[in-house]
């Protein structure tokens, strides 16, 4: 089932908690709302929902406008953070119990119980009630109560936020597995880019009730149309940082920290309109892309080493700006030593100071 979002706006007086949001969620995809506290997640989920009602813009579930259709009457399922079951009943109970709705007759609720129970690995736990259920569990409880409907589309409204990180980790793989499976066009709100890049198709990222960008995990990566999304997508985030750009005619240089770069012709070809002899722009590179190199073209000094585990996130201090850079763990610097850091040219980012977009990467 398709979904599309024309315009859709929810106003509470003044604020425009969704503002004129318009999206296509194809036929089976696994698209999640990607964004900072506040930015209208979770208000576009329950419209989706039905559970709150638009001021304006339309909403369609394949043909058909949804605006006015009750949340029962829309097909969806929902799985949310706290998975709300019913803590007296059984998993077996709260499974089957939008088909009880329904007045489905006994022997078809246990047998569709016992066919998704068994796609979801939880057959020997219907007996149990919520308490006697890890978290992991409950939530694939809640998640089988959401698939027995048969549900046209699924929500997901952070569902991992209550499980450890262990656990986490396992849910991720197994709810994108199961979407895939079972291929039920489901949106997923999340405030945590490393959920939305490994589980999602596509990711809509949103910034205060608007659309900020909308792309594939690895388009949003690679190729960020916006400094918002170029430092929100990224762990450690992206380093941005002033920088002056200039254009002899022939050759195009950056120079930042200190460094001065040639900005390689592939990318110097995209700035189009904005080769001109000097302006200002920002700079960025992720620390990923920044290695200590005796050869690197960037040279500072080592404020701090922070052990992340793989690596080491070293920061370094360039003329007057920080920069991020990640080395291998256990590298041996010590604050106060002196280094070089490599970048590769067709890695870097440059993004306009004041419009915020990237002079690389261009909206289609
Ligand atoms: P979070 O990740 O914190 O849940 P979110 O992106 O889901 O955030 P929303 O819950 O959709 O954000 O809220 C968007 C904006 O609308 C926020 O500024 C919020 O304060 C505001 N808002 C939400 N519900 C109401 C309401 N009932 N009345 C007034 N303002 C509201």
């Amino acid at each position: 089932m398709e979904i599309r979002l024309e315009e859709l706006s929810k106003h509470y007086g003044k604020l425009a908690a969704v503002d004129a949001l318009s999206l296509h969620v194809r036929d089976g995809e696994f698209l999640a709302l990607l964004g900072p506290s506040g930015c209208g997640k979770t208000t576009t989920l329950l419209m989706l929902a039905g559970i709150l009602r638009p001021t304006g813009g339309t909403i369609r579930f394949g043909d058909r406008v949804v605006n006015l259709v009750p949340p029962q009457e829309r097909n969806i399922g929902m799985v949310f953070q706290s998975y709300a079951l019913y803590p007296h009943m059984t998993a077996y109970q709260n499974i089957v119990y939008p088909l009880r709705l329904r007045r489905t007759p006994e022997a078809e609720m246990r047998q569709q119980a016992e066919k998704v129970a068994d796609r979801l690995e939880i057959s020997p736990l219907l007996q149990r009630k919520p308490g006697e259920l890890s978290g992991g569990q409950q939530q694939r409880v809640a998640l089988a109560r959401a698939l027995i409907k048969q549900p046209d589309i699924l929500l997901f409204d952070e569902p991992l936020s209550n499980l450890d990180a262990r656990l986490r980790l396992s849910t991720r793989s197994e709810i994108k597995r199961l979407q895939k499976e079972f291929g039920i066009t489901s949106v997923f709100v999340t405030h945590d880019q490393v959920e939305a890049l490994t589980m999602a198709d596509r990711i809509a990222v949103m910034r205060d009730g608007k659309l900020e960008a909308l792309g594939t995990p690895n388009e949003l990566y690679e190729r960020p149309q916006t400094r918002f999304v170029a430092s929100f997508i990224g762990h450690p985030p992206m380093n941005l940082l002033p920088a002056t750009l200039t254009y002899d005619g022939g050759q195009t240089t950056v120079r930042a920290a200190r460094a001065e770069l040639d900005v390689p012709d592939s990318l110097a070809r995209r700035l189009n309109g904005n080769r001109q002899p000097e302006r200002e722009v920002l700079f960025g590179v992720r620390p990923e892309d920044l290695t200590p190199s005796p050869d690197g073209q960037i040279e500072g000094e080592v404020d701090l080493v922070e052990p992340l585990g793989r690596d080491d996130l070293l920061i370094i201090r360039a003329g007057d700006t920080q920069i991020h850079a990640l080395a291998p763990a256990a590298s041996g610097y010590r604050t106060g030593a002196s280094l070089r850091l490599r970048l590769d040219p067709d890695r870097i980012h440059l993004f306009d100071p004041s419009t915020e977009r990237s002079l690389f990467w261009h909206q289609t």
